[in-house]
This record gives C-alpha cells, structure tokens and sequence, in this order.
C-alpha cells in the first residue's frame, strides 16, 4: 500500500515535469527550421566582392562573372536569407579584398581566399569550403625544373597578394619574385620567357593547363603547402558568419555544393576555351 502511493507519486512528478517541459517549448514556438528563419540577425542585402581573374572559381565570361566561388556564394545568400546587393557582386584586384572589408567598404568576400592565420587576426572567415595548395608550373617542354629546389636563383612569377608571394619569400630566398595583378600578366610571363615559373593555387593553375593554356605548360615537384578557402567577412558579424556556415553545411548536405563542384570541376578538362558551355 505504501509502496504504491510511493509509486503513484512518482508517476504524478514525472507526468507534472512532462507537461511543464511541453509548455515551455511551445512557447517559443515549433520552429527549428535552419538559419533562415530569423535565428540569426542579419541585413536585407550584403556588399559581395569577389576576384576577377582566378579561374574556375571568378572570372569573366561574355561580360559576366562566373565560376564555382559565384555560383557558391549566390546559393549560400538564398539559403542564409540575404540578398545581394545591388544584386551585383563587385570585383577588384586580390590584393584589395582584404582592406576592402577592413573597411567596411565590402562585407563578404568570396575569392579563392586562403584562410590563414594573419589574416585572420583582421577579417573573419567561414568555415573551409574548398581544399586547395600552392603548386608550380613551368612550360611543358622544360626539364630543368623539378621542383621548389630548383627554383633558386630563377625568376618566379606570381600573384600580388597571394600566399604564393610570401611562401616563396620565405621558402626560396635566391629567387627573383615577379608579382603582378592579374593572373594572365602571370601566365604570360611564364609563356614569354620572361618568367621560368609560376607558383600558384593548384585548382588554377590546372585549370588554366587544361583551358586557355591549352598544354603549354605543366605542373612539377608537389602540392607545397595545403591551404583551405574560407569566404571572408568584416570582422565582428558574428551572426553573418554563423548564418554562412549553417548555409553552407545545408549546401553540403542536400547535394547542392557537389552539383556546383562538378559543374566547374568534373568537366573541367578539355573544352571550354571558347566558353561554349551552355547555362
Ligand atoms: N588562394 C590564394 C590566396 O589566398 C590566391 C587567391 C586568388 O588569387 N584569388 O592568397
């Protein structure tokens, strides 16, 4: 008898505990959609700046700004629930990106941005969206450079700005570092002579082998330092970085991110010289 009673309390606080839990959720309402939904405070519209010359990622074609970090970026802001604005995504030169959003004067940067720990220290970045490194590449009928010991005492061409700059300064010392804005000033360095070779991102120097370089060069020696590209923000929007990174798992998750990878890297081989592709 006892023991029951004992037992029916119990039943009784369990039941009690139950029902307050079930009015406290309801409360805030059944929403647990993701981030689209108010969870985070964001803008109306975002200034987007991107690069203009890193193949497959940025570049222009027909007039038009194309390419994997493009089409990325438009997918995250749909999905994340802001717009762009002007509905325009604005390019400079690489090396202005990051004092562009320093400040203020553009809010989210996608470009083939490594993440790195200096840079860091002044802008904030998304989580990793694309595994790259920097490689070298010379042209195709060169057999003298093999590799980062080779290129001492060689002219290197590379891109303003990049890690590609600072990894050879550091790494290279007896190497002259010829640096310029654009990556067609670079290549052409390479395919004139005036440069023994290019050290770059990975992605774009292949691409690049496979497309308008049409074979005139080849890529030597190893990946020499692994790098990942983060989409970079003004420092201090917490809740615009958040807001990006749960869009970006979504795009992961639901298929979307590998129907744009493929699309700029699985046929990435071979054809579009001429920019045929169709949208
Ligand atoms: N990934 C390289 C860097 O961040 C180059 C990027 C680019 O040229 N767009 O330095």
């Amino acid at each position: 008898m006892v023991k029951d009673l004992r037992k029916l309390g119990i039943l009784f606080f369990v039941g009690l505990v139950t029902l307050l839990a079930a009015c406290g959720t309801s409360d805030e309402g059944d929403s647990d959609t993701a981030s689209a939904d108010g969870e985070y405070d964001l803008e109306d519209t975002y200034t987007v700046v991107s690069d203009n010359s890193f193949v497959p990622f940025e570049f222009v074609e027909d007039g038009e700004l194309v390419g994997f970090d493009i089409e990325l970026i438009k997918a995250i802001a749909e999905e994340a629930g802001f717009g762009i604005e002007n509905d325009e995504i604005e390019t400079t030169n690489f090396d202005g990106i990051i004092p562009g959003l320093q400040t203020g004067q553009f809010e989210i940067a996608i470009a083939g941005m490594s993440i790195t720990e200096e840079r860091a220290e002044v802008i904030d970045f998304s989580d990793p969206y694309y595994e790259s490194g920097i490689a070298i590449g010379v042209l195709a009928d060169r057999d003298d450079i093999n590799g980062l010991e080779d290129l001492d005492g060689k002219t290197v061409a590379t891109r303003l700005g990049t890690t590609s700059g600072n990894y050879l300064r550091e790494n290279v010392p007896g190497a002259e570092i010829n640096e310029y804005e654009q990556m067609d000033q670079v290549y052409l360095a390479v395919e004139n002579g005036s440069a023994d070779a290019v050290m770059y991102d990975l992605p774009n120097i292949e691409y690049y082998i496979a497309t308008e370089g049409n074979g005139s060069m080849k890529v030597v020696g190893e990946l020499y330092q692994a790098e990942d590209y983060g989409i970079g923000i003004t420092a201090g929007n917490e809740d615009l970085v958040a807001a990006i990174n749960d869009a970006l798992a979504t795009l992961r998750e639901n298929g979307t991110y590998d129907e744009i990878y493929n699309k700029w890297f699985s046929d990435a081989e071979g054809d579009s010289e001429e920019g045929t592709e169709e949208d």
